[in-house]
């Protein structure tokens, strides 16, 4: 039976028209809605009742939906649409998640199956499951759901379409696209779920920040220096931080003019910096109260690179430490503290000398504990522009510096500068 011959059924049934009923069943098989399901739709759309197995859910405002609602029926814009694969249940599927707006409000949804909407689509979707995800309600689109083109088109506040800033880029967002250039690309072979993959790890920037990215389908158009469009990317959180995340779905298409990249980080109070939970690129500006223990010449797993106490790895156990230089530095600027770890290079030009000028220091004084106290009465009481990612946990606030240098300016009052711009 064709759809012509489905519509003339229908409509003798429900006593309409013929065209009208043949161009609501073809807008439902659009979206691949299957026959069944579109006629017992346009049955109930005209009167003709449901006839199906399970009966529509009343129509909700996104609003109204809480955590307690089994089933809903909403009618809403499609804001993105992000693709992905999971695996559920030893099977590998593939996934459709975004976020839906109406009038009132938003909410975030799963389709386990290709229903074939874009972002911008006006939809009345029947029968969407609710559950949890994070403490909010989230739409899941399975089997039992039916979707069907509106019969207006819904007007929402929110922006339609997945394009944004990698500054507001968050852990959690899916169908996203981004306009950056690749700063650093490296290969890397990595133990997955299928045995040794090959990914490509890197960081881009745009004018607004710098974020990390994985590829996990590597693809030669990412190189150093390359301006592209991302298109359809997540985001998860990796050390406090949000990543970039490309897969399979993801399309990079090469720009032909170059993307802006910002120089400086944005330059933030401690407080405030803290208060986002991780930043890949921030600038921070302080006094060093404390050059902390574990600071200056220090000894590393060769195995896991973890920092040993008397030749003892956590990991490891009773390892052949190697010699490595660090400094671990409280940072003050008045409205909070972050310890400023410095990796070798930047230890160096503090301590005005390399691992080996640290080394033979500590066999001449006998006592490695000179090269931290060399550093320490160099730097505590400074201030200190210190640039780097700042990583959050329940242990506190760590800034991994990739710049250090003297601040010509006085911290506290750039923090309070920082403070009212906040408060203004
Ligand atoms: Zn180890």
């Amino acid at each position: 039976m064709d759809v012509n011959s489905h519509a003339e059924e229908l409509a003798s049934d429900l006593g309409v028209d013929k065209a009208e009923v043949k161009a609501d069943l073809e807008n439902l098989l659009e979206y691949s809605v299957p026959i069944d399901e579109a006629k017992q739709s346009v049955r109930r759309k005209h009167g003709g009742g449901g006839g199906g197995s399970s009966p529509t859910p009343e129509s909700v405002d996104l609003s109204e939906i809480t955590t307690d609602h089994g089933n809903v029926t909403v009618t809403v814009r499609v804001l993105t649409r992000g693709t992905r694969t999971i695996r559920y249940q030893g099977d590998d599927l593939t996934i459709r998640e975004g976020e839906l707006a109406d009038g009132t409000g938003t909410i975030s949804y799963t389709a386990w199956q290709d229903f074939g909407f874009e972002p911008g689509d006006s939809l009345t979707i029947g029968n969407a499951g609710v559950r949890e995800w994070d403490g909010e309600p989230e739409l899941n689109l399975n089997e039992s759901t039916t979707v069907a083109i509106a019969d207006e088109s819904v007007t929402v506040d929110q922006e339609v379409g997945g394009d944004r800033d990698l500054v507001e880029i968050a852990a959690g967002d899916r169908g996203r696209n981004v306009e950056v250039r690749v700063l650093e690309v490296e290969s890397k072979t990595i133990s997955g779920r299928d045995g040794e993959t090959e990914i490509r790890e890197g960081v881009v920037g745009d004018a607004t920040a710098r974020l990390p990215f994985t590829d996990w389908d590597p693809r030669p158009e990412l190189e150093a220096g390359a301006s592209l469009r991302i298109e359809d990317v997540y985001a998860r959180e990796f050390r406090g931080v949000p990543s970039i995340n490309l897969t399979e779905f993801t399309t990079v298409t090469p720009l032909s003019e170059s993307v802006e990249v910002a120089e400086s980080a944005p330059r933030l109070s401690v407080a405030k910096a803290v208060a986002s939970g991780g930043m890949f690129d921030v600038e921070l500006v302080g006094n060093v109260l404390e050059v902390r223990d574990g600071s200056g010449l220090i000894e590393r797993c060769p195995e896991c690179g973890r920092v040993i106490q008397n030749g003892q790895c956590r990991s490891h156990g009773e390892v052949d430490g190697e010699d490595d230089l660090r400094v671990k530095a409280i940072l003050d600027d008045g409205t909070d503290t972050v310890t400023v770890v410095l990796d070798d290079e930047l230890t160096a030009e503090v301590y005005g000398g390399g691992l080996e000028d640290a080394l033979a220091a500590a066999k001449d004084a006998m006592d490695k504990e000179v090269v931290a106290e060399s550093i320490a009465e160099t730097l505590v009481g400074g201030a200190y522009r210190v640039r780097g990612s700042l990583s959050v946990d329940e242990y506190g606030a760590t800034l991994d510096a990739t710049g250090f240098e003297a601040a010509d300016d006085d911290p506290a009052d750039a923090a309070r500068e920082t403070l009212a711009e906040v408060r203004a």
